[in-house]
């Protein structure tokens, strides 16, 4: 009676189900839920035939022991009706992953509700699956594009600005060291001038993957603007930070480039002291940059907090 849905399934491709139903049957009086029916695209979402399905108990999410939690959570929002003619079952759902047999990953979003024909102690409900990988995929690809740079693939500001905030809260909540490197290429202006702007855009990709190269997983790292980075190195002191932005350094400049003689950059680093405002922070490191630009460009500096840091 259910097999209109199957229709619509049989012309999907094998590998992405449609809306899989399944007919059930919650009976106050026996310790479960059955089946009592299925459409052809709950049966190529779980494998086998009608026949095998009819009597047993449905496969609601992959994993075992969350099936189970879904039919205590069935049970008790259930048992109540039984012999309340009056109360009445919202339903239940959710989003569940589900892993094939290849590893990849299917979203799979779930519902049951009732179908109000009520029998005895015996209630029927519908429970709908829905395949919305595809879904899910574009809306992260959407996330991705709203947050990451076109150009370097690195984090965008606005995404950085986020992280930093968050980074910030957390710093304060557990009062653990954060550190923050602004870092500009010198003299872009004439690496543009001198090659073109889409030499100068290589060298920006490649600065970026030798950033992504140089980095921890916990740090952040973002394309602020134009020839501007910023690094955020959590759980990492103001000396480390300062020992990090110089392996940068460093490597900036013995990395060969697409242009003659090497390109060098300059650094600000700063620690994030406790209950600092982003936008002091900010300013900070701003300074600190502006401070190596005026001591002679390609140095780190942390604005004169740390002495050491100041060499050429
Ligand atoms: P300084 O050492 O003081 O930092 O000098 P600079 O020349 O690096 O700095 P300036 O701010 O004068 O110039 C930055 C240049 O970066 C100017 C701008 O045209 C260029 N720029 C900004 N965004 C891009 C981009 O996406 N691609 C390219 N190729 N150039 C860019
Ligand atoms: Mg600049
Ligand atoms: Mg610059």
């Amino acid at each position: 009676m259910y097999q209109h849905y199957s229709q619509q399934g049989s012309e999907l491709d094998e590998e992405r189900p449609g809306h899989a139903v399944a007919i059930l049957r919650f009976k106050g009086s026996s310790p479960g839920v059955h089946i009592v029916d299925v459409n052809t695209d709950y049966q190529r979402l779980w494998g086998g035939s009608r026949e095998d399905w009819l009597g047993v108990a449905p496969i609601i999410v992959q994993q075992e022991a969350a099936n189970r939690q879904i039919f205590d959570q069935l049970h008790d929002a259930l048992n109540p009706l039984i012999n309340d003619a009056e109360s009445f079952f919202e339903g239940i759902g959710g989003l569940e992953v589900n892993r094939r047999h290849d590893g990849s990953r299917r979203y799979v979003e779930w519902r049951i509700t009732a179908m109000g024909v009520r029998h005895n102690d015996a209630i029927t409900l519908v429970l709908t699956q829905r395949d919305v990988t595809e879904q899910k995929e574009k809306e992260a690809q959407l996330k991705r594009l709203a947050t990451t740079d076109m150009l370097t693939g690195l984090v965008n500001r606005s995404q950085f600005d986020t992280v930093l905030k968050s980074e910030i809260n957390r710093q304060n909540r557990y009062a653990r060291p954060l550190s923050l490197i602004m870092l500009d290429i010198d003299y872009f202006k004439q690496i543009n001038d001198n090659y073109g702007h889409d030499v100068g855009d290589q060298v920006l990709v490649e600065l970026a993957d030798l950033l992504k190269r140089n980095l921890r997983k916990a740090d952040c790292c973002a394309r602020w603007g134009g020839e501007e980075f910023m690094l955020l190195a959590p759980e990492t002191s103001l000396e480390q930070a300062v020992r990090l932005a110089e392996k940068v350094r460093g490597a900036i400049k013995s990395t060969d480039f697409p242009v003659e003689g090497w390109v060098t950059a300059s650094f600000g680093v700063v620690e994030v002291l406790s209950n600092e405002s982003v936008k002091s922070v900010m300013k900070r490191v701003d300074n600190a940059l502006y401070l190596a630009k005026e001591e002679g460009r390609d140095q780190v500096s942390t604005g004169g907090l740390l002495s050491s840091a100041k060499q050429a």
